[in-house]
């Protein structure tokens, strides 16, 4: 049984030892470092001794770039994106504040937040959420490198109104993507996690999860069906937990699924521990969370009451450990 939870905020090493030590307390395996931007231009040797920290009492370590580039998940903030020709474009020809994942320049960029990834000496890549960006009216990408990888597949210039070859194309330029990046990690010795957005979500992103589980160099497909205040936060989560084992069975790779805990409701916090046991009533067995401690730390999206969200994830880590 894998569990684990996410960590970021803090690099002071001084307290993310003793940080690591209560990460380890609530029952849990493996850790996420997010690695950022920011953290990668200011923070990489701290990030190492972060790292070694958390291998010293035992934890599995994810590395995730978050909000790397704007392409995926996460508060970060991108400074790349402030770099001429790299970031994607609307059909009204409109930069947008994102990078494009089929424009080369960004590509080198991510293979060099891997090199440093493995520099920390991180063992798991967590590709977290990657998306195109999420156009109001219109859509992206319709960069100059999208519309030649267009030309070149389907033989035709790239429509200036969406349609489903462009749907198509965007969901392979992100598999391709992957499989550019999952690849590159893999020579340096590290595996892949890949976290797809659930369905609802409105970035435009990967449907067809087949796809991703079928890469030869992902080894974890993962979901994040947040949303716990919704009054169908259980059938959702066992719906997402059940396409995840199926899909992960199919293509003999390991499942994972990611609980909430940031912005739970005061009276909601049972649903941190209940989520767990849905998930591993449905057959996965590795669990994260996000993120540490209830997201105290994090005004933003701080959970009414982090301490009790904290205590419910380490109750419902117990029990699934128990249960092995
Ligand atoms: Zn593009």
């Amino acid at each position: 049984m894998k569990t684990g939870i996410s960590y970021f905020g803090n690099r002071n090493p001084k307290w993310v030892k003793k940080d690591m030590v209560d990460i380890v307390n609530h029952h849990c395996n493996f850790v996420l470092h997010t690695f950022a931007e920011y953290d990668r231009i200011f923070f990489k040797d701290t990030m190492k001794e972060i790292v070694d920290i958390s291998h010293k009492v035992g934890l599995e370590v994810y590395i995730d770039p978050w909000g790397v580039g704007a392409v995926f998940g996460g508060e970060a903030l991108s400074q790349i994106i402030s770099n001429p020709g790299i970031c994607q474009v609307d059909s009204d020809g409109n930069i947008l504040p994102a990078c494009c994942i089929n424009n080369p320049k960004f590509i080198d960029f991510m293979h060099q937040w891997v090199d440093d990834a493995k520099y920390t000496g991180g063992d798991i890549l967590f590709w977290d959420e990657p998306h195109f960006y999420n156009v109001k009216n219109g859509w992206a990408c319709r960069c100059r490198y999208c519309q030649e990888e267009f030309e070149k597949e389907y033989s035709q210039s790239m429509p200036e109104i969406v349609d489903e070859e462009v749907l198509k194309f965007r969901e392979n330029s992100i598999i391709k993507f992957l499989k550019r990046v999952t690849r590159y990690g893999k020579n340096l010795g590290m595996r892949s996690a890949v976290c797809v957005l659930p369905e609802e979500s409105s970035k435009p992103n990967i449907k067809d999860w087949e796809k991703v589980a079928r890469m030869e160099n992902v080894d974890i497909i993962a979901t994040d069906p947040y949303r716990y205040h919704k009054s169908d936060f259980d059938t959702r989560i066992k719906k997402y937990a059940n396409k995840i084992f199926r899909i992960a069975k199919q293509f003999n790779k390991e499942g994972q699924m990611w609980v909430q805990c940031f912005s739970i409701k005061k009276g909601d916090e049972w649903k941190v521990k209940k989520a767990v046991e849905i998930i591993f009533e449905e057959g996965i067995r590795n669990i994260g969370a996000w993120s540490y401690d209830g997201t105290s730390y994090m005004s933003y999206v701080r959970c009414d009451n982090p301490k009790k969200v904290w205590r419910m994830l380490k109750e419902g880590y117990q029990y699934v450990c128990n249960r092995c």
